[in-house]
């Protein structure tokens, strides 16, 4: 890594920061030397109805598997993101919803956020709903949404929430999963000017004749839309928030009581059925929340994920309110009706930490720098980046244009089984390099090892495991712990496998070159996706790339990239040559693209990551049976990558 490509802490944010660099170091060794010291304090910071005396009992030998954080201490999660506020800030404002149409603006404080919690909590207890029960939520981007996962929390139900872009299939399978009595919904979504029908979406689902465990579906009024209703099933919900109590007692729950069950984004195959408890949970997510944004109190802070995903769950609604911050709430999404949308809702609202993802930074930066020529940014301190690898061009435009070159950039790697951040850099602590998560979080051990488990020392490449448990883990793949041993504990005996490559430099920083999976291997040497890719999104025409392996007659495996250009730049064969030669230059001969096929779209999960899986079978000419599409966002993609697909052989 050359120095140039260093960035290092702003001064004026190295001085106000929670944790320099010396501290960081400090604070990082003790909680490996000692982690039950290190978190028998941490873990202080949530408010526990009974204290813990235990802090951890962890082995990840698949055989005697076992995931217990402060297990025999009580709290409940929702009294942590909403009770301990009242007495000192119940007038702050507690959320910031901007519609899809901005001019529909909502204030909410803690004090109304608890009475709508308390209220809905009543309601939902209303209609039979009990401790323990597996609730489904499928809403749009409202408050409500927030409210309803607060409101099962509060009275131990555990939530279950489903993108509310997923189709009537994803809903039932997630629905019969989970033994859903409860499915909690809208009439229909707003999102970059369109209509969303959810109940419809709901309807369908349910007319599934293996769905037959649902009682109730409770229906918010958002657009006032035509919508089907089934008597004696569906329930307005302002029909039963008008009636209910103010005053709803939380329950007391185990800190290993179940607190939701989420779906991983699908990239790989088959969601998984991701189950998360409760006090190591509310643990790791406030405090990865406060030290990774360097939060301080009244900042207004924007994540840009949809409730349906991890990170709205982690660092929307249960790590920040539990740090009792304003949380900004979208409806829409923040590159429409044009993409300066985003710069002007940060401006509007101040914001002070954004969080978002690298399709969106591409999205942007495909449109051209002028869109934010209106933009002043000035309230903009921290920015974070999650989903994927982030290529260091879209870092770069990132750090320039959205952060004005002085805001510190955090590129979190972290999964739906990790409840929380795992490697990141902390603003007042961590010298960044474009494309690099680079170290590990408090109490976090990652390792790279070879693919016969060892482990590798130094500056390297392998699979990235972790060695030890952190208090965010992921307990079970729910219903399914068989599916849970093996996928995660199996592979390298001991090891929690995350199925990620890394690479680990010279000065100790993580390179997440890509899934596992899809590794290249050309005439025996091993490519990332993550770095092709990343070397042809640096050219100046290209707006993002999909790089894969395809068998080779002579190389074993060629490489097959998918790009798509910026807006109004033509394909040609000259175009492609040039490509070819760039990464040639960029990375090496071994690294040619044999083929480019030019896309106008990638095929993407609805959480916007690109989807290797089905261009693997398209490179390889298997177009007849792609599998699981049901996390595909736009289907039609991959019908026009098919017609032109490149390797007809
Ligand atoms: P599935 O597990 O169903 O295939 P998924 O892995 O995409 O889907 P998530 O849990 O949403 O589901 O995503 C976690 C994965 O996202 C990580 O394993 C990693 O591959 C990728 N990822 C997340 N953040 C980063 C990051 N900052 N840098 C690189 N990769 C990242
Ligand atoms: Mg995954």
């Amino acid at each position: 890594m050359s120095s140039q490509s260093l960035y290092q802490v702003p001064s004026d944010i190295a001085n106000n920061a929670l944790v320099n660099n010396d501290q960081y170091k400090k604070m990082y060794q003790e909680s490996i030397v000692n982690p039950e010291g290190f978190w028998r304090e941490h873990g202080k910071r949530v408010d526990w109805i009974k204290p813990y005396s235990k802090i951890k009992q962890t082995s990840f030998d698949d055989h005697n598997l076992s995931i217990e954080w402060f297990y025999d201490g009580t709290l409940n999660a929702s009294a942590n993101c909403l009770d301990r506020h009242l007495e000192d800030n119940g007038d702050k404002v507690a959320i910031i919803w901007e519609g899809d149409d901005a001019a529909e603006q909502r204030k909410i404080t803690y004090k109304e956020l608890h009475a709508d919690v308390c209220k809905f909590a009543n309601a939902l207890r209303s209609q039979g709903v009990a401790r323990g029960d597996v609730v489904t939520i499928y809403m749009p981007m409202v408050p409500e949404a927030a409210v309803a996962m607060l409101a099962c929390a509060r009275i131990g139900a555990v939530h279950s929430v489903v993108f509310g872009g997923f189709s009537p299939d994803s809903i039932a399978s997630r629905v019969i999963d989970g033994k859903s009595k409860v499915v909690i919904t809208a009439d229909e979504g707003i999102r970059g000017g369109r209509k969303i029908p959810l109940k419809d979406s709901v309807d369908q689902a349910l007319s599934n004749p293996d769905v037959q465990c649902v009682e109730k579906v409770i229906v918010l009024n958002r657009t006032g839309g035509d919508i089907n209703w089934v008597e004696g099933r569906d329930i307005w919900w302002e029909s039963i928030m008008d009636v209910a109590s103010e005053h709803c007692a939380y329950e007391e729950m185990n800190a290993e009581d179940p607190l939701f069950l989420l779906y991983t984004s699908g990239s790989t195959g088959n969601p998984k059925g991701v189950l998360h408890t409760t006090g190591g949970y509310m643990v790791y997510a406030s405090m990865t929340h406060e030290y990774v944004f360097d939060y301080k109190d009244g900042e207004i802070y924007w994540c840009t994920a949809d409730v349906g995903w991890i990170t709205g769950h982690s660092y929307m609604v249960y790590g920040p309110l539990a740090n009792g911050a304003t949380i900004l709430i979208h409806e829409g999404v923040p590159n429409y009706p044009s993409p300066a949308r985003l710069g002007e809702m940060i401006d509007r609202h101040n914001v002070n930490i954004l969080y978002t993802a690298p399709t969106l930074i591409r999205a942007l930066m495909a449109e051209g720098k002028e869109q934010f020529d209106g933009f002043d940014g000035k309230s903009l301190r921290i920015m974070g980046s999650v989903g994927e690898p982030i290529n260091p061009e879209a870092w770069r435009w990132y750090h320039e244009v959205i952060g004005r070159e002085h805001c510190p950039i955090v590129d979190t790697w972290w999964q739906t089984e990790t409840g929380g951040i795992l490697i990141s850099p902390l603003p007042g602590a961590t010298d960044t390099k474009p494309g690099s998560a680079t170290r590990p979080f408090f109490g976090v051990q990652p390792a790279l090892v070879d693919n016969m488990g060892n482990i590798i020392e130094g500056a390297a490449e392998g699979n990235l495991v972790i060695l030890d448990s952190w208090p965010g883990q992921m307990r079970t793949v729910y219903g399914d712990h068989d599916r849970f041993a093996l996928t995660y504990f199996k592979t390298f005996r001991g090891m929690y496998f995350t199925g990620d490559g890394a690479r680990r430099d010279e000065d100790g920083y993580y390179w997440i070159t890509g899934r596992v999976d899809d590794v290249i291997n050309v005439s025996g040497h091993r490519l990332g996706t993550a770095e092709v890719e990343s070397a042809l999104v640096a050219h100046e025409l290209v707006a993002e790339a999909a790089v894969v392996g395809y068998p080779h007659d002579i190389k074993g495996q060629g490489i097959y990239a998918y790009v798509t250009l910026s807006r109004g730049i033509e394909a040609t064969e000259e175009l492609r040559l040039e490509l070819r030669q760039w990464v040639r230059k960029e990375i090496g001969a071994l690294a040619t693209p044999d083929l480019i096929q030019f896309a106008g779209g990638l095929p993407k999960t609805r959480s916007g990551k690109i989807m290797r899986r089905f261009l693997r079978k398209i490179a390889a000419n298997e177009i007849t049976n792609l599998g699981d599409s049901s996390t595909l966002a736009d289907p039609a993609v991959i019908d026009t990558l098919i017609e032109t697909r490149l390797n007809k052989a």
